[in-house]
């Protein structure tokens, strides 16, 4: 077993995980919570994908590449800090969740 990606949510660790499935790459997701997602606790539980195979890195990798690529340009995904009042907010979301500023 092999940490390989930090996904942004459980859907993104899924759709890395069809991806590479496809590519004869078994995968798995850890550290998902069955919360529910929008929660609290999701903003510091990111899902985890691991290789089965420590061998299958290098292809992996390649597959990564093009699934970042296909999901457009978006910097690679964190919680962020509102402009307005500083505040951390979940990366799923794009509106602050304390005084309901835009993401910038
Ligand atoms: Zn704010």
């Amino acid at each position: 077993m092999l940490k390989f990606f930090e996904a942004r949510d459980s859907l993104e660790a899924r759709q890395l995980i069809d991806a590479l499935s496809a590519h004869r790459i078994e995968a798995t997701v850890l550290g998902e919570y069955l919360n529910g997602g929008a929660g609290e606790l999701s903003a510091i539980n990111f899902p985890w994908v691991w290789l089965i195979n420590n061998d299958d890195l290098a292809a992996a990798q390649e597959v990564l590449d093009g699934f970042l690529a296909s999901r457009g340009s978006l910097p690679r995904a964190g919680p962020w800090v509102c402009a307005e009042c500083s505040a951390q907010v979940d990366a799923g979301f794009d509106i602050c969740w304390q005084c309901g500023a835009p993401r910038k």
